[in-house]
């Protein structure tokens, strides 16, 4: 048992693991998988799942298999396959060579389902999918007999052979278990084993045109990989008695018999997560594609500027239970703050410049400051700034006439340049429309860093940049995607009709310190005041694109 989980008190899987572990149950094995559909890209409630699947397996010496949960053909693509093992690599987690797909096990189902059949617990059903829906009843009602179930064993076996061949056309037949049509539980009601769907397969082509459904794949396919704990959402608690029923028809003695535990779900404010909406962003443009910094999914995460790390840690925080319930995404927002906070070195990048002419500096010299790399973390060490007589500030660190609490620069006001030199302001000269455009300023060479005025008072420090060194950039500030706390749970509207028309400004003419011409793809930055920024894998040497993954101050914990 590693210190963590002492430390913490171990959670509900946990403590399930550790009795079986002491009750020498699956010789002593720990046995997990993670098994997306490769439907879509994964989700931040993905990342949970991926985090106690392996992260048990991790803490108890055991093993997780990654296994493509691939029985849809129309929906499911390569691209989806890709990503997610992009994904669950940068998460940090590693699956070595256990790689599996269900597509690998058709062979085996088709047998352990003609099995069924010869033992008189399948059937195939030749009705429609809305007849067999009415005639299972619901919950208080029993449901009624389909006239197919007492077809004889060779009847059957020739038809689902038949349907396997690709004999008759999409929705005329099925594979039914034949279980209780009266039975408390719905799923149990002579569930589907196998539809027919006529589509070309990513892996088995054509090979296949009838396809298993999930209840019947899933718990055969952890049998066949020896898996001993079956992790999965309470959605599947429901499943549960079937996935035994299934189970039941072909362990053998001797061999590991998987168990399905089921855990809530993450569910997180301002967010939908489930892949079909996701993809309907997509598709209809609401966004740029799945790995648009404001998507949910881990592609999205990952540009906007967020760590592994921070994932891993939100998820450890919040816990594994049965309760279900809705994660504030401030949580998830503290982490990566937290998380770069330590991480990011500090730079200094204006986004809205005001130009600052400092009078007695003298026009063609240029001087470079040592200024801390992260206050954090000494380790990170320093680096040399330009500064020279014209510089850029904020525009909103500036005001003609401001209130007596506002620290930094206006007429006669004094603030300090950070790692540079104490400026005042001295005068200023405003356009046609009334902008400002320049202030003047001078500069007090004995407030220098190490000069004999550095330890002078003075209420405000500014970030600058120095304007004949400083380096244009595009910057790309994201919101919340959604305005409203649950765009799900609107009964009569749409999600998209709670998209937050500002979750992306773009704004193209800051200016940024010149070491940020060194950064590489998604490199994590301070900039100093205002918030985590990245550098975006589109950028290029002549159109530097940063990110901002979030500001230092959260802004909507005023409005809330
Ligand atoms: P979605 O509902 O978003 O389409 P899914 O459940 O259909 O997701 P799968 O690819 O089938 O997606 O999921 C793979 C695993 O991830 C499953 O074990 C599932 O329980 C888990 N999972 C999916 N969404 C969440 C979530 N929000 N929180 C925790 N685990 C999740
Ligand atoms: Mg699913």
């Amino acid at each position: 048992m590693s210190e963590e989980i002492s430390k913490k008190g171990p959670n509900f899987i946990e403590s399930i693991i550790e009795k079986d572990l002491s009750e020498g149950k699956n010789q002593k094995k720990v046995h997990t998988r993670f098994p997306p559909e490769p439907n879509g890209y994964l989700h931040i409630g993905h990342a949970k799942a991926i985090c106690i699947d392996f992260g048990l397996a991790e803490k108890f010496g055991g093993k997780t298999n990654l296994r493509f949960d691939d029985t849809n053909p129309s929906k499911e693509d390569v691209e989806y396959v890709d990503s997610i093992k992009d994904d669950i690599r940068w998460l940090g987690f590693a699956w070595n060579d256990n790689e599996f797909f269900t597509s690998d096990y058709f062979e085996q189902l088709y047998q352990w389902a003609r099995k069924l059949i010869i033992d008189g617990k399948a059937y195939v059903d030749d009705q429609s999918a809305e007849i067999i829906a009415t005639q299972k009843g619901n919950p208080t009602t029993p449901g009624e007999e389909s006239p197919f179930g007492s077809r004889s064993v060779e009847e059957n076996l020739d038809l689902f052979e038949r349907m396997k061949l690709g004999e008759f056309e999409e929705g005329s037949r099925v594979l039914r278990a034949k279980i209780d049509m009266s039975s408390s539980n719905m799923h149990l009601r002579d569930p589907l084993m196998y539809r027919i769907v006529k589509a070309s397969h990513h892996r088995t082509g054509e090979d296949w045109a009838i396809y298993p459904m999930y209840d019947y794949a899933h718990g055969q396919s952890d049998y066949i990989e020896g898996i001993t704990h079956s992790l999965c959402t309470l959605e599947f608690e429901v499943h549960r008695p079937l996935y035994n029923w299934f189970l039941d028809q072909i362990v053998e003695e001797g061999k590991v018999r998987p168990e399905q535990t089921e855990f809530s779900r993450l569910n997180l404010s301002y967010t939908v997560m489930s892949k079909r909406k996701l993809l309907e962003l997509v598709q209809k443009d609401e966004v740029n594609g799945w790995d648009d910094p404001r998507m949910p999914t881990l592609s999205g995460l990952r540009r906007r500027g967020y760590t592994p790390e921070s994932i891993r840690n939100f998820v450890d925080k919040i816990g594994v239970t049965k309760v279900d319930g809705v994660i504030d995404v401030s949580l998830l927002e503290h982490s990566v703050k937290d998380d770069l906070n330590v991480k990011a070195p500090r730079v200094m990048a204006v986004l809205d410049p005001l130009k600052v002419i400092i009078t007695n500096y003298p026009e063609d010299q240029e001087e470079y400051l040592e200024t801390d790399n992260n206050p954090e973390d000494e380790s990170m060490g320093s680096r040399k700034v330009p500064f020279s007589r014209e510089i850029f500030i904020e525009r909103n660190d500036f005001m003609e006439d401001p209130p007596k609490k506002f620290f930094r620069l206006g007429p006669g006001r004094e603030v300090r340049l950070k790692s540079a030199y104490f400026i005042k302001c001295e005068d200023f000269k405003k356009d046609e429309n009334g902008i400002v455009r320049e202030v003047y300023c001078t500069y007090d060479i004995d407030t220098k860093s190490g000069g004999p005025a550095a330890g002078r008072k003075v209420k405000g420090t500014l970030h600058w940049v120095s304007a004949m060194h400083a380096i244009k950039a595009e910057v790309r500030l994201y919101d919340r995607l959604f305005s409203d706390a649950n765009p799900d749970g609107h009964k009569d509207k749409d999600f998209k009709e709670f998209l937050n028309p500002d979750s992306r400004t773009i704004l193209k003419n800051c200016y940024v310190e010149p070491s940020l011409l060194n950064a590489k793809a998604l490199d994590h930055f301070q900039f100093q005041r205002l918030g985590y920024y990245n550098l975006d894998p589109d950028s290029t040497a002549e159109n530097l694109v940063f990110n901002r993954t979030v500001p230092l101050r959260d802004s909507w914990a005023k409005k809330a």
